[in-house]
């Protein structure tokens, strides 16, 4: 479990997470689904992660868009999913998300647990909890072999 105290505390994680995938992520698609309650600091992650990557322009809460897709000059395509108002896991295969995972690139999902096979196909599992004013972080690989 990681203390993480405040907003930028999380993008800094965010950020330290993002710079780690950055080099894999060139060479296909891998999967970060962000579990945590509404006001967790999900998307904050994101916002430092796209941060650290060199995205400097607005990043809003995909909750409507269901999907909002980054082109960066130097970094992985990075696609961040809110599925909070998903109604059917199909909205999700829709969006063909499948096809993506052999291509370069990020994909960064709140609510993941509405569709239940992504579960199976994430690289990487984050966790947020909220204790009081700040957050309890546990990140770990699909298997559960790495805990930090
Ligand atoms: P989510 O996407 O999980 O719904 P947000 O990223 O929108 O949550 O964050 C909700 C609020 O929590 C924001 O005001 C943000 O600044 C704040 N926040 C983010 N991370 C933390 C943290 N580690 N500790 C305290 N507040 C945080
Ligand atoms: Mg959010």
């Amino acid at each position: 479990m990681l203390s993480v105290a405040d907003d930028s505390a999380m993008r800094a994680l965010g950020a330290r997470i993002g710079a780690v995938l950055a080099g894999p992520a060139r060479e296909r698609t891998l999967v970060v689904l962000l579990h945590g309650p509404l006001g967790a600091g999900k998307t904050t992650f994101v916002r430092g992660l796209l941060q650290a990557l060199g995205y400097r322009d607005r990043v809003p809460s995909p909750t409507y868009t269901l999907a909002e897709t980054y082109a960066l000059p130097h970094g992985p395509r990075v696609t961040h999913l809110d599925l909070y108002r998903l109604a059917d896991p199909d909205e999700l295969e829709f969006l063909g998300w499948r096809d993506w995972l052999g291509d370069p690139g990020l994909l960064l999902i709140e609510w993941p647990d509405r569709v239940p096979a992504l579960e199976g196909r994430a690289d990487l599992v984050i966790h947020i909890e909220v204790t009081g004013d700040s957050r309890q972080v546990a990140i770990a690989d699909p298997a559960g072999l790495t805990h930090a």
